[in-house]
């Protein structure tokens, strides 16, 4: 997703909307007894009230024979907000429930332990979070999921990890004046007799709880046309009708890009909607949520759209196999954006988002000496920071830097092509790399990823004769950084020489033969480091 204000200063400003949960045991315990394989979710919205009454069947199995198991959902709060479980039965029998700390415990009260099980379970509840029922910001009535990162299971029993990926399905009954858009296909849309609507959406693919969305208001919704085989839509507020239609109209392009660059189109739809959700982009797949305020008619929106598009392939088709490597989510939507700007706009207008991406990424390590994998992150909103994001989209520029671009783009393919609908770990990518490339790239991955900081270099020169000496120091405390650093050696005359050379030490000296008075140094001329320092041409 992109945070709300671009400047990405959301973990400063969010910090209300922290939930404590540390990835943990919780987790761990789920994923050794239980994959789900099919949530259908029966949904009751009203205009009367904001309590939603649900009927949830959801098919799993179980890895090894079980007596119990539980679910997560959260369990009413202080402030009567929260799911109340009526009725749970397991393979058609009713069972006992115990519905705490936002868990739902089942005991299927069988003798035997079972292997697999067709739950269904009804229960009824204001959503405190997940669900967003609200006004739009023109007075309407709307009703659209927030499910990122953990939300889902405010208003959704699941196992509530994006590990866990299912088929699902959504029949959600609403006044027949909304449209409801939902996760996958629309397989029906029924009138019901009391002024009531069915409609029914379902995903083939399988999802992550995160990436799962409903959508319910007055919309109005226009076709975009494409070459591309994939169904485009844009759902906006009737209101914002031709503003919206207008900053949509574009999602072909970057759809194609990635198309033509990663693999096909991961999921059966694309569908761009205006929403209440609280980030500027949430990339829920095959319909991306885009924050109401930021429909201007103006086209303003491109690198929030295009990087909710690249999250289909990356986030969305592969996703983090947990939360400590969620840049493998918004690092590579980060760069892949990049990568489509430089290809549409040229090579200087990706520098100079790369440039302002390092910047941002340099300016958080010096509030926050964290890595790129942090194993101390909690589940909140401060998992979206320049770490996850930029810094994870320079590791991979430097890496295409470090493999050259065709080796770097079958990387890509590859490791999305074994992981698509799946979840990955940072050594899958990597173990892709080494693999391709023939290196051994731990040293790369490590001291970009899982150590903090980067490069602070000083560097001296001076001119004697013939020949140009180099001093390069590395400054930085935390850990001694080897990269290669291209220096330009710009002469009097005007001609450029660039040296490259590999610095792996706290301080080196370096000597350069020229032909020529050099005027000046200028490292890392084409911005393929990440990395701060200053140039001072002085004896040593
Ligand atoms: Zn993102």
């Amino acid at each position: 997703m992109r945070s709300q204000k671009l400047g990405y200063h959301l973990w400063n400003v969010i910090l209300f909307l922290i939930v404590q949960q540390v990835e943990g045991q919780q987790y761990l315990d789920q994923w050794q007894k239980i994959d789900v394989q099919h949530y259908d979710f029966s949904i009751s919205l009203s205009d009367t009230s904001d309590v939603i009454y649900s009927s949830a069947d959801i098919k799993v199995v179980f890895k090894e024979p079980v007596k119990s198991f539980s679910l997560d959902l959260a369990d009413k709060d202080e402030h009567g907000k929260g799911m109340v479980v009526k009725r749970v039965s397991v393979n058609g029998i009713e069972s006992r429930f115990r519905h705490v700390n936002d868990s739902l415990y089942i005991y299927p009260g069988n003798a035997k332990a079972i292997t697999s099980a067709t739950i269904n379970i009804e229960y009824s509840g204001i959503p405190a979070d997940g669900l967003i029922i609200s006004e739009n910001k023109f007075g309407e009535r709307t009703f659209f999921s927030d499910n990122w990162p953990d939300h889902a299971h405010s208003w959704l029993p699941c196992i509530d990890h994006p590990n866990d990926k299912a088929t699902v399905e959504f029949k959600v009954s609403a006044p027949d004046y909304y449209q409801v858009i939902a996760s996958g296909d629309m397989v029906e849309e029924i009138t019901l007799d009391n002024q009531n609507k069915l409609t029914h959406w379902e995903s083939e693919e399988p999802l992550s709880t995160k990436v799962m969305a409903i959508g319910v208001a007055r919309f109005a919704i226009d076709t975009v046309e494409n070459n591309l085989h994939v169904p485009i839509s844009t759902w906006v507020y009737p209101i914002d009708a031709n503003k919206g239609f207008t900053d949509y109209m574009n999602a072909a392009e970057p759809l194609s890009f990635f198309i033509t660059h990663i693999a096909p189109y991961p999921f059966s739809k694309l569908a761009n909607v205006q929403s209440t959700t609280v980030f500027g982009g949430m990339e829920n797949a095959g319909n991306i949520f885009y924050q109401e305020s930021l429909v201007t008619g103006n086209q303003r929106q491109e690198g929030t759209i295009v990087h909710e598009i690249a999250h289909q392939w990356f986030g969305n088709s592969v996703s983090e196999r947990t939360w400590y490597h969620v840049w493998l989510s918004e690092g590579f939507s980060t760069y892949l954006t990049d990568l489509y700007y430089e290809y549409k706009y040229g090579r200087d207008v990706f520098k100079s988002r790369m440039i302002r991406e390092r910047n941002l990424v340099i300016r958080y390590s010096k509030r926050n000496n964290s890595t790129v994998i942090d194993t101390t992150v909690t589940v909140d909103m401060t998992l979206l920071n320049p770490n996850t994001y930029e810094k994870g989209g320079w590791f991979l520029h430097m890496l295409r830097k470090e493999l050259g671009d065709k080796l770097f783009w079958q990387c890509i393919v590859t490791f999305y092509e074994k992981y698509k609908y799946s979840n990955a770990l940072t050594a899958d990518f990597q173990n892709i790399v080494d693999s391709l490339s023939g290196k051994n790239m731990n040293l790369f991955f490590e001291q970009w990823l899982s150590k903090p900081g980067h490069p602070q270099l000083d560097i001296r020169w001076y001119q004697k004769r013939k020949n140009v000496c180099v001093k390069i120091e590395q400054l930085q405390k935390s850990f001694i950084f080897d990269f290669p650093l291209d220096l330009e050696f710009v002469s009097k005359d005007g001609s450029m020489n660039t040296v490259t050379v590999h610095v792996n030490k706290v301080l080196e000296t370096y000597s350069f033969p020229v032909e020529s008075t050099i005027e000046n140094i200028v490292p890392d001329p084409d911005v393929w480091l990440l990395y701060e320092g200053k140039v001072t041409r002085k004896k040593f």
